[in-house]
């Protein structure tokens, strides 16, 4: 089957669907993007994502380069010609195209790209081993709240863990606590069992699944404390997580070789995956 793009207003076969090369997402990484999870062939979380996607345009002035109803038309056509049941969908804006120089230019119509691929099904096996993650020194900009696709931190964070052997790495700040990792939001659960989990500051993307995940633990009645935690913190948690559209709810087991809990992922983390696979696949909305 061909996969199909959207690309400035055509549905493009993927191999050609391509942007000019002045547009100022591949000159200045001057766009946004959001990525949203498919599953039984409907986007799950659709209003959070494009609340978000608004709220970050807004933050870069970039105009929104069609409605909210014919951009969820245009997503779901997209999701539609490429037959997906469960995977991901890909949508960018950026300010558009323009002759190179760094103040926005004048009437450039902001261009969007979106792309969707089907994925296999979640590896239950995956998620009850757990992942191990690595440390590193936050590097990125005081902007972390808008969901740009300058990524570059978040790309060689994450090649560090990869070459170390780890799934992810988790971000610290100056003064030593965990941000974030490169593309999940990170948890730790405490000996009360209490989640813990970074305020939505400047200083990390407030994750559409860490809403539904905290909505999803208020519901089962565990307390969720926003509030910073240190490296040490994490490492003599009971438990820890990362949660984001691709990796849902994924159990830590390990931080820099240190075993968290025990090493194996917790019944709280395993119950919270269970909580939101089950609520992603019923399509009930925010939860
Ligand atoms: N933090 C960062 C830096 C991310 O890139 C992502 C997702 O890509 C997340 C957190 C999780 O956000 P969401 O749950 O909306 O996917």
């Amino acid at each position: 089957m061909t996969r199909i793009a959207y690309v400035n207003g055509r549905y493009l076969p993927h191999r050609r669907a391509a942007v000019h090369v002045e547009d100022r997402g591949y000159q200045f990484a001057d766009g946004v993007y959001e990525v949203i999870a498919v599953d039984h062939g409907r986007l799950v979380d659709a209003g959070p994502h494009l609340e978000r996607l608004a709220r970050s345009l807004n933050e870069l002035s970039i105009a929104r380069p069609m409605t909210d109803a014919a951009l969820r038309h245009v997503l779901g056509e997209v999701v539609r010609r490429n037959r997906v049941r469960r995977g991901i969908l890909y949508l960018q804006i950026t300010r558009g195209v323009a002759p190179r120089s760094h103040a926005f230019p004048d009437g450039a119509k902001p261009a969007l790209v979106v792309t969707a691929r089907s994925l296999p099904p979640a590896d239950p096996a995956a998620a009850e081993k757990g992942c191990a993650v690595i440390t590193v020194p936050d590097i990125r900009w005081k902007r972390c709240d808008i969901k740009t696709v300058s990524l570059l931190p978040n790309v060689l964070a994450k090649q560090q863990a990869k070459d170390a052997g780890a799934f992810e790495a988790l971000q610290v700040d100056a003064d030593g606590f965990v941000t974030e990792g490169s593309a999940a939001n990170a948890w730790i659960i405490t000996e009360a069992g209490v989640l813990v989990t970074r305020p939505a500051d400047h200083a990390i993307l407030d994750g559409v699944t860490r809403r539904s995940v905290m909505a999803l633990a208020a519901r089962a009645g565990i307390a969720v404390e926003e509030r910073p935690f240190t490296v040490a913190e994490a490492k003599g948690a009971s438990e820890a997580f990362l949660t984001g559209t691709t990796a849902m709810v994924m159990p830590v087991v390990r931080i820099d070789g240190t075993p968290v809990g025990g090493g194996k992922p917790g019944p709280f983390s395993l119950r919270l995956l269970a909580d939101y696979t089950e609520w992603a696949a019923g399509g009930a909305g925010t939860p």
